[in-house]
Order: C-alpha cells, then structure tokens, then sequence
C-alpha cells in the first residue's frame, strides 16, 4: 500500500521503518530533516511536504505532538484534507484531546475522507518492536481498512467504539495507571514510614487485592521488580512530563462531560507539582520519590 506518514519523533519513526519493513511504499514528512533521512536509510521516502508525503497516498498516517499540531497538519493550507487523494483512509494516532478528535474527522468527512483515531500504549520500545496496543475510533469500514496497516505497528488492535472513542480510551487508561501508580507509591511510603519491609509488602500486596500494573511491571519502589525503571534511576520509560499530558486530557474531558473525577484530578495535581522539581523527564514511576520524601 501507499502510505503517507507525517510526524517521524520518537514515536513516528520506528512506526513508519516498520510499515516500510512490511513492504508499504511510505513517504514521511516531518519538520525535522534527520527524521526522515531515518526513514529513508530503512526504505522509505522522504517528503520535504505534506502533499509530497500524501501524493497518491491509500492511507495517511500521523504521530504528531498535540492536538494544537493535528489540527494545522490536517486543517491548514497545503495540509492532509487539502492535499490527500479522494478517498484516502486518514489515521491519527497522535494522543489528542477528544474534542479535537471529533472535529478534526468532521471537518475530514464533510471533505469526504474517512478519519480514524488510533492512539497507542506500548512507548517508543513497542513501536519499535511492532507491538504497539491501538484504540481505534471511527467507521466499521475504516477500521476494516486500517487493520492491515495497524497491524505492521502493532499486536492488540481494539474497534473502540466512534470517532473519539480511541482517544476516550487511552485517557481512561492512562488515568488509571497514573492513579495506581501514586497509589502504590503512597502505600510503600506508608509502610517504610511504619517499619514494614518493602520486600514483604510487595510479597503480600503483588498476590493480594492491592496487585496491579504499577505495583508488579513498573514498581515505583527500587529492588523489586528487576525491569523497572525505578532500579534504573527512573530512566523511562513512559515520562512523567508525558503522564501529566495524559491526565490533564482526562481532566479536560472530564470536566466537558461532568464527569466526576477526583483521584484523576489529584494525579494531574500531583504530576505537575513533580514536573515543576524538575523531574518531568524521568519515568512516571518517580512519584515514589516525591511522595516518599525522598527527594528529587
Ligand atoms: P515527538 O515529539 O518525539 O514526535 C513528534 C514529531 O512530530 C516531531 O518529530 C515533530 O518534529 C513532528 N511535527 C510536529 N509538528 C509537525 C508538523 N506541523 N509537520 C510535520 N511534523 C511535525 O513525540 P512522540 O514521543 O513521537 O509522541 C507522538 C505522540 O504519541 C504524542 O501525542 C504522544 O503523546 C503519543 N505517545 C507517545 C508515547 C511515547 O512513549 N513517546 C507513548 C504513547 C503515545
């Protein structure tokens, strides 16, 4: 297939090398000229525009900052709607707020283009390894379309429901681990504090009610769980400053459907008070040390 790829970041550029490594003709755009020299060295085309990349285009795909960027690559003159054949299938798999989701696939099928959003977990390290998680929102049709093309990037490919539901859904995710991960946090603080050995909570807390991701794949709590990035001096990962980005949508989502969300609210507070020490590049797990008292 011919696939047009804007946004080769840390995200976009193993994605795009492995559509071009399953055979697709991709032709990538980015602002940064390294990124897409990347792309050429591993077969791929490198577009010095937006229309370049989208030219004759079956699919276009993007993997942009923010919802700020979303709208100007794909609203703005000489952007996606613009420049993209008829017809082309139109995947975002930015994390993007959901109203800037819905609007920007409006304003594509009023032009009569087909938009997905595709958001996905997994890090630079499963789109590295093509097994990134996608949450799909849009057309039956589309998303029938798309799995092909998702399928080179990724392993777990969910129909979440309508246009938004993808982004609805990895907010959702995302404030769940985020609240979890304070939670472990807070409980192992506690425990240091009353005299209970870490080893032993986590013995008693990884087979009991308290398990969860944050406590057994990613312990905040450093000589516990050998993968974590906490025995790494919290070298991501998943970022804290990210983390805050992801709570903050929820928030705004949240307050746009009068959703009650008070732990998501008190996470977004948190993780923003840590970024503003100066850890926001770390791995999200570094609110044990924050929390604990242990110090930036
Ligand atoms: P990144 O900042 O590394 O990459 C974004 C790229 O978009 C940059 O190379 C930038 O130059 C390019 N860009 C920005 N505006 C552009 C424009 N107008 N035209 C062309 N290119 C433009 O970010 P990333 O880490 O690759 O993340 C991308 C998205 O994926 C974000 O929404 C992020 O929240 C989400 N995400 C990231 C991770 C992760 O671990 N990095 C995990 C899950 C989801």
């Amino acid at each position: 297939m011919r696939i047009g790829f804007i946004g080769l970041g840390n995200m976009g550029r193993p994605m795009a090398g492995n559509l071009a490594a399953a055979q697709h003709k991709v032709a990538g755009h980015d602002l940064v000229p390294t990124a897409m020299a990347d792309l050429a060295a591993k077969g791929g085309e490198a577009a010095t525009s937006i229309a370049a990349a989208v030219a004759g285009a079956e699919v276009v795909v993007t993997m942009l900052p923010a919802g700020a960027q979303v709208r100007e690559v794909y609203l703005g003159p000489g952007g996606v709607l613009a420049a993209a054949p008829a017809g082309a299938l139109l995947i975002d798999s930015s994390t993007i707020d959901v109203a800037t989701a819905r609007a920007v696939a409006a304003e594509a099928a009023r032009r009569g283009f087909d938009m997905l959003d595709a958001p996905v977990s997994g890090g630079v390290a499963g789109a590295a390894a093509a097994s990134l998680t996608f949450m799909v929102g849009g057309s039956e049709a589309g998303f029938a379309r798309a799995l092909p093309v998702l399928q080179a990037m990724g392993r777990t490919i969910v129909h979440a429901g309508p246009s938004g539901s993808g982004q609805a859904a990895k907010i959702c995710n995302n404030m769940i681990l985020g609240v979890s991960m304070i939670a472990v946090s807070e409980a192992f603080a506690l425990a240091e504090r009353l005299g209970l050995d870490r080893q032993k909570l986590y013995e008693i807390s990884s087979k009991s009610s308290g398990q969860c991701w944050s406590l057994t794949n990613n312990c905040p709590v450093p000589g516990l769980v050998p993968a974590a990035a906490s025995n790494r001096d919290y070298r991501p990962g998943f970022t804290a400053d990210m983390m805050l980005k992801d709570l903050k949508l929820a928030q705004e989502a949240a307050a746009a459907a009068g959703a009650a969300t008070p732990l998501g609210a008190g996470a977004a507070a948190l993780y923003q008070m840590l970024a503003n020490t100066g850890l926001g590049s770390k791995d999200f797990s570094v609110i044990f040390r924050y929390i604990s008292g242990a110090g930036a």
